[in-house]
């Protein structure tokens, strides 16, 4: 059996996607990076591999691409590509009408347009400052005891009513404890945290150019919250992948099986 795997070594995840030679899933994985990115990649390709019932198919039968933040890591791949071309096929390949992706991870947040047939026409990208990352939300998350997914349902609510306005994640740690020292209902305060968030995220998007159906990608797009936000501030639709956190990976993973004779995405119709 022919057998394609992607890894997407994030900065904070590393995302695994095994795929058949047709494209259907067969496994995937989400595991935090931590401090070894190498070993925690090769780690997920063993664990994958034996779920699958494959386990030693990496001495032939296995195509393997590696992408993300640390996709230099992975030794065993047979080669790197960047996450702005595996973030779009994975995208395109969970919903072909895509004309415009939005990444948003744990450090950095992409816009990525696409041409009629999928390809990268336009990008852009954020990796100088937290705000408008999953970072900015984990530290205040962390701050007040809360996991990420609390803070997102927190707000799944209602929108913000109002918005934080520091963009250092220093600042607005103290600019909350403030807000919350006011007296504000603490809902609303972290709900002006996301609102921030979304406002940097959107800010991108229209630097690029706004092109639709646009979707949600990455990490942060399981934020229900953060999604909700920049719909309103966007004022269409704006969708979260199928697989949010995984289409880097997944996208990977198609192109490990490109080139060969393994076939295309024959798999798209059971990949739900
Ligand atoms: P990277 O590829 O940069 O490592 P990811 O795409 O995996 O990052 O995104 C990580 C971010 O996703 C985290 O910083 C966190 O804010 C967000 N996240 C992950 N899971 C959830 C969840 N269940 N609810 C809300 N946010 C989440």
């Amino acid at each position: 059996m022919s057998l394609r795997l992607g890894i997407d070594v994030g900065s904070t995840t590393t995302k695994a996607v095994l795929l058949d030679a047709n494209g259907a899933m067969l496994q995937s994985e989400v595991v935090a990076t931590g401090p070894d990115g190498r070993a925690m990649a090769r780690h997920l390709r063993d664990e994958l591999l034996a779920a699958a019932g494959a386990a030693g198919a990496e001495s032939g039968s296995l195509r393997v691409v590696a992408t993300g933040y640390g996709r230099a890591r992975v030794d065993f791949a047979d080669r790197a590509v960047t996450e702005i071309t595996c973030h779009a096929r994975g995208v395109r390949f969970q919903h072909p009408d895509a004309a415009m992706v939005v990444d948003v991870g744990g450090q950095d947040s992409k816009v990525i347009r696409l041409d009629a047939a999928g390809r990268v026409e336009d990008f852009g990208m954020n990796d100088r400052c937290a705000a408008g990352t999953g970072s900015f939300l984990d530290v205040i998350a962390r701050r007040f005891g809360l996991d990420v997914s609390e803070l997102a349902a927190l707000h799944a609510l209602r929108p913000a009513p109002f918005e934080i306005s520091s963009t250092c994640v220093v600042f607005a740690e103290t600019e909350v404890v403030s807000l919350l020292a006011q007296g504000h209902p603490v809902n609303d305060v972290l709900a002006g945290v996301q609102r921030a968030v979304a406002r940097r995220v959107v800010t991108l998007i229209k630097h690029v150019g706004l092109a639709t159906p646009v979707y949600f990608s990455g990490g942060v797009a399981k934020n229900e919250s953060v999604r909700r936000e920049i719909e309103a501030l966007l004022e269409v639709p704006f969708a979260a992948a199928r697989h949010p956190q995984l289409s880097g990976a997944l996208g990977a993973a198609l192109l490990a099986g490109e080139g060969g004779a393994s076939g295309g995405d024959a798999g798209a119709a059971r990949w739900s």
